[in-house]
């Protein structure tokens, strides 16, 4: 799919990046564009975002890999990810965070009257953030929603169909929602799927978006240490990822398939 995909859509080539990839958007407005394509023409794709994390998990992990590698657009979501493109490729990337691309396709497709579905999240923090969505953009059309605690994947892609959503954006924390993305995106109907992670938590209000000075800086996951301590144990992957990056480095290997193929 992926290359039909980037053949037709004209998305930016992916980076390979250690045992993942990452696409190297110019900005926001140029993911944007890509999306419109994708919704335009009615082609499949789906996104993850790349983070730090998710790299150090990655290169443990072969089967959760492969999982995020049949995604076809990787934003980069991390400044750590920014900082592995630096350092093994001699490439300067924007950083495309996963939060502030959500706020922007909404706010693009409620001028553009994209069709959207948001599922995911506990079901209070699901419909408040619907709420507040539509307070904010009363021209967005949120067709359909549902928590991320179901049993049945069937009905709820029957749901998603049924509603004709154009973007499904999926709020059920990683790899699950990759996973559940992946397992169902022949299925569905919508041309995008978006995993957002804990989005939905920052529009209900439940969790507070890192303030500006954090964004701006990169330092979203120090904010996110502050604010919710008990997280620390997923933060232990950022000096793991870091060291990582150093043995990449020293090595000399810019990706994982090149080791196979020097
Ligand atoms: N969640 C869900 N279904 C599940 C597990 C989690 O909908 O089975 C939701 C959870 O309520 C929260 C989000 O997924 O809103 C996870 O957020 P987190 O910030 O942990 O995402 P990550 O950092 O893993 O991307």
């Amino acid at each position: 799919m992926q290359n039909v995909t980037q053949k037709i859509l004209q998305l930016p080539q992916n980076l390979p990046l250690m045992t993942l990839q990452v696409t190297p958007f110019t900005d926001y407005a140029h993911a944007c564009i890509c999306v419109g394509e994708l919704v335009t023409s009615g082609q499949k794709a789906f996104s993850v975002a790349i983070n730090p994390e998710k790299l150090y998990k990655a290169e443990q992990d072969r089967e959760l890999a492969s999982l995020i590698n049949q995604a076809q657009i990787f934003i980069c979501d991390g400044i750590g990810a920014a900082l592995a493109v630096r350092v093994l490729d001699g490439r300067a990337i924007t950083r495309i965070t996963g939060v502030a691309l959500f706020y922007a396709l909404v706010k693009k497709a409620a001028v553009a009257g994209w069709r959207i579905y948001l599922l995911g999240a506990a079901p209070e923090v699901n419909r408040s953030a619907c709420e507040r969505l539509l307070q904010d953009y009363p021209d967005l059309q949120i067709v359909g929603r549902h928590d991320g605690y179901f049993t049945d994947s069937e009905k709820i892609v029957d749901d998603i169909n049924a509603s004709g959503a154009e973007i499904l954006f999926v709020a059920m924390g990683s790899p699950k929602q990759e996973a559940w993305i992946a397992g169902h995106r022949e299925r569905i109907n919508a041309a995008f799927c978006m995993g957002v992670g804990g989005t939905f938590d920052v529009v209900s209000g439940k969790v507070r978006w890192a303030p500006l000075f954090f964004r701006q800086t990169g330092t979203e996951w120090f904010y996110r240490l502050l604010s919710e301590p008990k997280r620390w144990r997923r933060q232990l992957a950022l000096p793991k990822f870091l060291w990582l990056l150093v043995r990449y480095k020293l090595t000399g290997v810019r990706h994982f398939n090149s080791r196979a193929n020097p």
